[in-house]
Formats: structure tokens, C-alpha cells, sequence
């Protein structure tokens, strides 16, 4: 048996983290995530191994020289990627499988996967998704500057997805992709 594979993407912000822990904790769609690789340091509550595999930059770049990553972006000033092998495997064993990733990745899944489902996750207005990203507190202005005008061209690329998803509360937005997960894999 072969799992599936989805994509959830969508502006930095929007909650696409939070909605995907929620969708995690209640798993009965034999859902994986799979775990990124980043060259970003780590905030104070997040975890090597956990939250994301942090590494400095000559590791990434080797890691991309070898072709170990199924897609991977330079995101404000950082690289993200997914390694491959993980991916591949959990899928072989019949895993559903969890990409939560930028735009420039997700084109590239819907390039090299044509048959991953894909998701857009869009707040409820351009003004809420500052507030959420801005009370997440964990990037200096800069960076928040940065994030938010990237996000403005990101929201332009929500048609290309299989799915449009509000977030408008974690509960719906949790609700609604789930009900997708289960739909696309029955
Ligand atoms: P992303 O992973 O897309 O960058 P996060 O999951 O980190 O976004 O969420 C950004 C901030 O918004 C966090 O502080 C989170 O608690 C908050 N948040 C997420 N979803 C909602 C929601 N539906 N309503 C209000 N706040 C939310
Ligand atoms: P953050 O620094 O807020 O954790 O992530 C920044 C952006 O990178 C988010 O939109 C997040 O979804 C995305 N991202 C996380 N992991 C990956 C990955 O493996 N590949 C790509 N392309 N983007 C990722």
C-alpha cells in the first residue's frame, strides 16, 4: 500500500503550525509529519529533531549537492528543505504524509508530484495575519517586514492548490483539512 501525500502551504503566520499540531494530536487519518531540514535557529521552544533538523548552511548545501532533499527554498534569508528518504519511506509503508512548506516548495512538489494533494491556508484578512504574526513574537521587525511583503505575493499563488482552507479559528481550519485528508484518501 502506497500513502498519500499533502502539501499545506500558505503565508508565514497564518497558522499553519498550530492548525497542524491540532490535526496531529487527534490522528486518526494515519497521518505523518514530515520533519524539515533549516539553516534558521531554533526559537526557545523549539526542538532539534522535533520541530525541525537545524543545521548550519555547508550542511544544507552539501545535503542539496547530494540530492537529498524531495524539495527545498531559501525563505528570508534561510534555507527550508524536506529530505527525501523520510518522505519515500513512510509513503512506501502506506503513511499519509504531511508537508508543511512555503510556496517556492510547494511548486516544486506539484512538479515533481503531481499527484500530492495541495492545500492553501489563508487568513481571514491581510490585517489578521499581521496581528498573528506579530503576536507570535518570535521575529525581530526586520524580519517581520520582510515575512509580511512576501506574503502578499504568496496569497496571489492560492489558486494553484487543490484546496483553499480559512483559518479563520484552529478549530475549523482543523476540521476542514482533515476533512480533506479523509475525503482524498478513502
Ligand atoms: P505559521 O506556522 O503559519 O507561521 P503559526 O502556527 O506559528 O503560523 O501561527 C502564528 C500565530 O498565530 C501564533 O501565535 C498562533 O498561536 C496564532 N494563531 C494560529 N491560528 C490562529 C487562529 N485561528 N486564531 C488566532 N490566532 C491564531
Ligand atoms: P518558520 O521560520 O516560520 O518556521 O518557517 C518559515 C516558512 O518556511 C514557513 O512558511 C514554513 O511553512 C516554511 N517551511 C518550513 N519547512 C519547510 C521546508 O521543508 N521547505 C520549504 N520550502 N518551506 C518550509
Amino acid at each position: 500500500m502506497i500513502g498519500k501525500l499533502f502539501v499545506l502551504s500558505g503565508p508565514s503566520g497564518v497558522g499553519k503550525g498550530t492548525v497542524r499540531e491540532k490535526l496531529l494530536a487527534n490522528n486518526d487519518i494515519n497521518l505523518t509529519y514530515s520533519i524539515s531540514m533549516t539553516t534558521r535557529k531554533p526559537r526557545s521552544n523549539e526542538i532539534d529533531g522535533v520541530h525541525y533538523f537545524f543545521v548550519d548552511n555547508d550542511y544544507f548545501e552539501k545535503a542539496i549537492k547530494n540530492d537529498e532533499f524531495l524539495e527545498y527554498a531559501k525563505f528570508v534569508g534561510h534555507y527550508y528543505g524536506t529530505p527525501k528518504k523520510h518522505v519515500e519511506e513512510l509513503l512506501k509503508e502506506g503513511k499519509n504524509v504531511l508537508l508543511e512548506i512555503e510556496v517556492q516548495g510547494a511548486k516544486q512538489v506539484m512538479e515533481k508530484c503531481p499527484e500530492a494533494i495541495t492545500i492553501f491556508m489563508i487568513p481571514p484578512s491581510f490585517e489578521e495575519l499581521e496581528k498573528r504574526i506579530r503576536g507570535r513574537r518570535t521575529e525581530s521587525e526586520d524580519v517581520v517586514s520582510q515575512r509580511l511583503s512576501k506574503a502578499k505575493k504568496e496569497m496571489s499563488l492560492k489558486d494553484n492548490y487543490n484546496f483553499l482552507v480559512v483559518n479563520d479559528t484552529v478549530e475549523n481550519a482543523s476540521k476542514a483539512i482533515h476533512d480533506i485528508i479523509l475525503k482524498m484518501t478513502k
